[in-house]
């Protein structure tokens, strides 16, 4: 299909970017277009002008500020996965981006746009959640940061503020040893996540488990931790039972998705499974 006609506006400025979507209704921001223009060709979205981002080298790029590592906004998929700074402190982020649609999709995708997309089932979306990720977040009212948890709210929504433009993607340094993996069920057609896990784990010198995230996507309504998972091995030696019986509360409290290709229980399954492996692979 054919979007329809729309007005275009290539920004020159983040504050020109907010004041467009400041002083016109119905204006969406474009960065890589790989969501944004197979929806506006389906007609699922019909902005009267779309205001291109996707040339402010300000919000591109990796670089390491104090104890935090910065991701810029318009920073590819293809980059991340390829960036060695982030390949060494995050690696489950370059993972999960590497595993992203294919290349055409990875070289004009955005780690931003896929963030703001809001896709329940974004393989980045996992990652920010296991990395306690910041976004930063710029308004006509000022910048501010928000946790990645929270972020996702639904399918296709986010906790964004109307008007706002995410400008970067901030991570922690992992603690001290801490393993990371990104395990994708990818669908045989789409090749997004049918449920995709996030994990990092660091061990104390006792042997138990001192700090862990699990993160889940493609699963439920929306990306989530899996936090009961993650109580149940605080603590305690990862012993094979102790990593099922976590494994187990994956689920705990989510909505699973069903569709044709996998129903909700068959989810909750994979989740189960797949989260069971990740914790497996890393101790
Ligand atoms: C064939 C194909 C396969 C794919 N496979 C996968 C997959 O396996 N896994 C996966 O996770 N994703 C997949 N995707 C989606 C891909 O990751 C997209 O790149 C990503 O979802 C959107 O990034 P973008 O830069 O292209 O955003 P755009 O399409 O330009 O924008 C998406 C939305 O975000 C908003 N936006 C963009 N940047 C900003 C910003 N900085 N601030 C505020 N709002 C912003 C736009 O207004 C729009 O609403 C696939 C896409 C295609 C076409």
């Amino acid at each position: 299909m054919i979007a329809r006609a729309f007005k275009y506006t290539r920004a020159s400025s983040v504050e020109e970017a907010l004041r467009l979507l400041r002083e016109e209704g119905d204006v969406k921001l474009i960065a890589g277009g790989q969501s944004l223009l197979p929806l506006m060709k389906l007609r699922l979205a019909m902005p009267q002008r779309i205001v291109d981002i996707g040339r402010l080298a300000a919000l591109r790029g990796v670089r390491r500020e104090g104890e935090r590592i910065v991701v810029g906004a318009l920073t590819t998929h293809a980059a991340v996965a390829q960036n060695p700074l982030l390949r060494e402190v995050v690696p489950l982020l370059s993972q999960a981006a590497g595993e992203i649609g294919d290349m055409q999709v990875r070289n004009r995708g955005t780690i931003g746009g896929s963030l703001v997309h809001g896709d329940g089932a974004a393989d980045l979306a996992a990652a920010v959640l296991a990395l306690d990720a910041t976004l930063e977040v710029t308004t006509a009212d000022g910048s501010s940061s928000r946790p990645a948890a929270g972020f996702f709210l639904g399918p296709m929504l986010t906790a964004l503020p109307q008007g706002a433009v995410l400008t970067a993607v901030s991570f922690p340094e992992p603690p001290d040893g801490a393993r990371q993996v990104y395990r994708k069920v990818a669908h045989p057609a789409s090749g997004y996540a049918v449920v995709g896990v996030a994990a990092l784990l660091a061990m104390g010198p006792d042997g138990t488990v001192r700090h862990a995230r699990v993160a889940v996507t493609g699963a439920g309504q929306a990306p989530f931790r899996a936090s009961a998972a993650e109580a149940t091995l605080l603590g305690r030696k990862p012993t094979p039972d102790l990593v099922a019986e976590a494994a187990s509360h994956a689920g705990d409290g989510v909505e699973f998705a069903g569709d044709l290709y996998a129903s909700a229980e068959y989810r909750r399954r994979l989740t189960e499974v797949h989260v069971r492996r990740a914790i497996t692979d890393l101790v």
